[in-house]
């Protein structure tokens, strides 16, 4: 039988991450994930910015979360000795109306000034029509498939990695303190749960609620642009490798299928030809869960009642950005007791 430190079920931004900090913490693992529907991670875009939504709400984490995230994305393209996949990426942010630009500007005599520069990167007409102004913000760009590809192949070639999904609601076998998966003939101290949103998890799970939200995303060619920007206006588009670009996402609770939808599409070509002003030609569509909680926190941690099991989920749409300290909190409380913060920690669905 084969003894790792820790299972890891799932490899994407959460199980991904998660096994570089423990290796880089010293610990040994085994990923295992049989990819049996799309994942978030494969359509997300892997934008990081400081300032999201209609509100101009500022992420109240943003100086922790970035300073962590670009370290480690770094460290591991050194590791693998890889071509990068992280990037610093100008964001600008489009006003929709001058009432827009209003609001944003009184929130900018406050807290926004100082991360925002007020002159957005683009106001040239071959590319952007209805123009009311913007700003610019710092940020960056996973290429996300890049990273768990690239990953997943380091994995594989040094026997981390195997292509099943785990049955979750199949009892666990603990025993003298290790978790045991026979038919893989494998046991770990810890297991540790990293699955994304599934729609019956395993049975000690069950208290955690999740508010899933489904999204959509389309990959298009543009004529005769190549952006190197971010830019976002209700929708994102972002760059894309051989100059294509990707636009999201749509927001839908009730349809939890990763199947994309005629209305998914119309509904993001339509948004996009309010400001976006080159011709432009669909080449792919894609949908996916976000693993979402209700209270917007992720779930992490070392479960209450079961000290072999652990969680790293509910990373929401913010998964690019957040992982890497997550994962560093998960490493902490499994090797040194450290409490993970209530409001992210799996034990507050146990209370
Ligand atoms: C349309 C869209 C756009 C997004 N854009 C962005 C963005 O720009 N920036 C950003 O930061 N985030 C974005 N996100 C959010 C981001 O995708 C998620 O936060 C993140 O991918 C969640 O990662 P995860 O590993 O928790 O879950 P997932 O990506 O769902 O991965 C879970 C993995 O677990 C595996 N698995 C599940 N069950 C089992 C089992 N029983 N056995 C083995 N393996 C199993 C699955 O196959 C999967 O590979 C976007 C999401 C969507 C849907």
């Amino acid at each position: 039988m084969k003894n790792v430190d820790a299972i890891i079920v799932g490899q994407g931004l959460a199980g991904t991450t998660l096994a570089w900090t423990l290796l880089e913490a010293g610990l040994d693992f085994v990923v295992l994930d049989g990819k049996s529907r799309t994942s978030a991670s494969e359509v997300a875009a892997g934008l990081m910015t400081p300032i999201t939504g209609r509100c101009f709400a500022f992420h109240p984490e943003w100086d922790d979360n970035w300073r962590i995230a670009s370290r480690f994305y770094r460290s591991i393209e050194k590791r693998i000795n890889t071509p990068r996949f992280f990037h610093h990426v100008p964001m600008t942010r489009l006003f929709r109306s001058d009432s827009e630009a209003l609001e944003f500007h009184s929130k900018a005599e406050s807290r926004l000034r100082g991360a925002v520069s007020c002159e957005p990167a683009t106001d040239d007409p071959r590319l952007i029509r209805d123009f009311h102004g913007g700003f610019q913000m710092p940020g960056g760009q996973l290429n996300v498939p890049e990273y768990l590809s690239r990953s997943r192949d380091w994995f594989q070639q040094s026997n981390r990695f195997l292509p099943v999904n785990v049955e979750l609601n199949t009892p666990l076998t603990i025993r003298e303190g290790r978790v045991q998966l026979c038919e893989l003939d494998l046991s770990a101290r810890w297991i540790v749960y990293c699955t994304g949103f599934v729609p019956s998890p395993a049975e000690f799970l069950s208290p955690i609620q999740f508010n899933p939200a489904r999204g959509e995303i389309l990959d298009l060619e543009p004529a005769e642009i190549s952006l190197s920007q971010v830019i976002h206006r209700g929708i994102w588009i972002a760059p894309q490798p051989l100059d294509a670009i990707r636009v999201g996402a749509t927001y839908e609770w009730n349809d939890l299928s990763d199947v994309p939808t005629p209305e998914g599409r119309q509904w993001l070509l339509n948004r996009l030809a309010e400001f976006f002003a080159p011709e432009t030609k669909v080449i792919g569509q894609q949908a996916a869960i976000r693993p979402t909680m209700h209270d917007f926190h992720p779930v992490v941690g070392i479960h209450p009642h079961l000290p072999n099991v652990g969680v790293l989920n509910g990373l929401g749409s913010k998964g690019s950005l957040t992982a890497p300290r997550l994962a560093q909190a998960l490493v902490g409380q499994m090797l040194n007791q450290t409490p993970i913060p209530e409001k992210d920690s799996l034990s507050r669905w146990y209370n």
